[in-house]
């Protein structure tokens, strides 16, 4: 029998043992002594684990933050790193999302799709492999994670107690594979003196701030000249009205996330910039359009740079008035072959003025595999054998993946480019088909991998 005919012999164990995963809802939930993320992805873990030792493969679990099941032997581990969390099921399911449904050639559930169809999918790619009867003269390491959604701090634990791996990949992104991930440079601009009686706007740090309302005393500014200047930023929405000497904007922007802010308009910084245009002399006005603007290119904090791969981006999620002082989070992406002190050195002649000040929360370094290093064409060359498709290559991209959690692996599969899997969504879905050829990639991904 040849592998395509082993994996459709399985598939039914496979689908059967993606709907006994897909049972549990195993989203984040509240510590209980031994389970540090909850009931739910600890039993999940649990449960994939004894499918693990079914199969026949040595298996261990990490004091609930994840656990492994393993094949192989020898100095060198080959990491496949899948993930068991969730995220919420929320609304506007046609099916239940914790009772795995089939329709046609099409499985319905809460992480049919991420990750636990990836976790299946790497479990048969073991068994097959040790089926094949291939010398395995590495480990072969299938790590299950139980908070890829919230934090990653089950990676954090395995880095801590567990032997490192060699090489390998996450099934948690795309094919061809992700050999480049962007660093995230998270900052927070704050207001010295300012006229601004209060500015509000956006949800969350990484999407660019949709919507906006503040206040100003009405003579700081001429009314008509604001609107006139707001009407020229391009908000698709936006009002001014004055009470008690008290102008109210309101500004209604496009949300879009962080890694791509000019697919977004800001509504936060369309404001800022009518307000200036409008007359408003306002220490923190000019420190908002000369440091943050609306560019989204960090000139104003002495980043705008680029690479063979891409530029920086800076995006304004949260505006928040406290005590009369404003903040502004700040959400910039790196260029991959830029790194941490290069990029604090850079910033930090234009973080404090008189008229503002801008804080450091955290950088997060980039990942980055050149294309040609082995690891990346070990992986792309697995694709390409088995789907023939050389029109897309490798990526490189804005936002973060599993892979940047623990060192030695990128992110491959298990989504096709330019298919919707309602990830994160109401009616995830995964075709049976995509899971066979899934299974078919990784098998020979830990070939090259073994032979690497
Ligand atoms: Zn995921």
């Amino acid at each position: 029998m040849n592998i395509t005919e082993r994996i459709d012999a399985l598939t039914e164990d496979m689908i059967r043992d993606l709907s006994t995963l897909v049972q549990y809802n195993s989203e984040l939930g509240e510590e209980k002594p031994g389970m540090p993320f909850g009931e739910g992805p600890a039993l999940a873990l649990k449960e994939a684990l004894s499918i693990a030792q079914r199969m026949g493969f040595e298996t261990k679990n990490l004091d609930n933050y994840c656990g492994y099941a393993q094949i192989g032997s020898g100095e060198e581990i080959i990491g496949i790193v899948a993930h068991l969390d969730i995220v919420p099921a929320g609304e506007g399911w046609e099916t239940d999302p914790f009772c795995m449904t089939r329709i046609g050639d099409t499985l319905y559930g809460r992480g049919v799709s991420d990750d636990k169809g990836a976790a299946v999918a790497s479990l048969y790619t073991l068994k097959l492999l040790e089926e094949s009867g291939i010398l395995l003269n590495k480990r072969v390491r299938l790590i299950f994670g139980c908070n890829e959604e919230t934090g990653s701090k089950c990676m954090a634990h395995y880095n801590e107690v567990e032997e490192k791996v060699t090489a390998g990949f996450t099934p948690d992104g795309e094919f061809p594979g992700i050999h480049g991930e962007k660093g995230m440079l998270k900052m927070t601009a704050y207001s010295k003196n300012t006229r601004i009686l209060s500015m509000n706007g956006g949800f969350v740090s990484n999407a660019v701030c949709n919507r906006c309302t503040t206040q100003v005393p009405a003579d700081a500014v001429n009314k008509e000249k604001l609107e006139n200047a707001l009407k020229e930023t391009g908000l698709p929405e936006y009002t001014v009205t004055e009470e008690n000497g008290v102008l109210t904007i309101y500004a209604q922007g496009v949300a879009a996330h962080a890694s791509t802010p000019l697919l977004g308009i800001n509504a936060a910084g369309c404001t800022m910039k009518a307000l200036a245009q409008a007359g408003m002399k306002d220490d923190f006005v000019e420190y908002y359009n000369s440091h943050i603007g609306t560019a989204c290119d960090g000139e104003g904090y002495g980043l705008k740079i680029r690479d063979d791969y891409g530029e920086l981006t800076l995006n304004n999620g949260i505006v928040k008035t406290q005590d009369g002082n404003i903040s502004c989070t700040i959400d910039i992406r790196v260029p991959v072959t830029f790194g941490e002190e290069q990029l604090r050195s850079m910033a930090e002649p234009y973080l404090e003025d008189e008229k503002g000040r801008t804080e450091i929360n955290a950088i997060v370094g980039s990942l980055f595999y050149p294309e040609d290093s082995p690891l990346v064409t070990a992986l792309y060359n697995a694709y390409v054998e088995v789907t023939g498709d050389t029109t897309v290559k490798p990526m490189v991209i804005g936002g973060g993946t599993y892979a940047k959690s623990i060192p030695g692996i990128i992110a491959f599969g298990c989504q096709w480019l330019g298919t919707d899997n309602h990830i994160h969504d109401a009616n995830e879905k995964l075709e049976i088909a995509e899971l066979k050829k899934q299974v078919e990639i990784y098998i020979q991904a830990v070939k090259n991998l073994l032979a690497m």
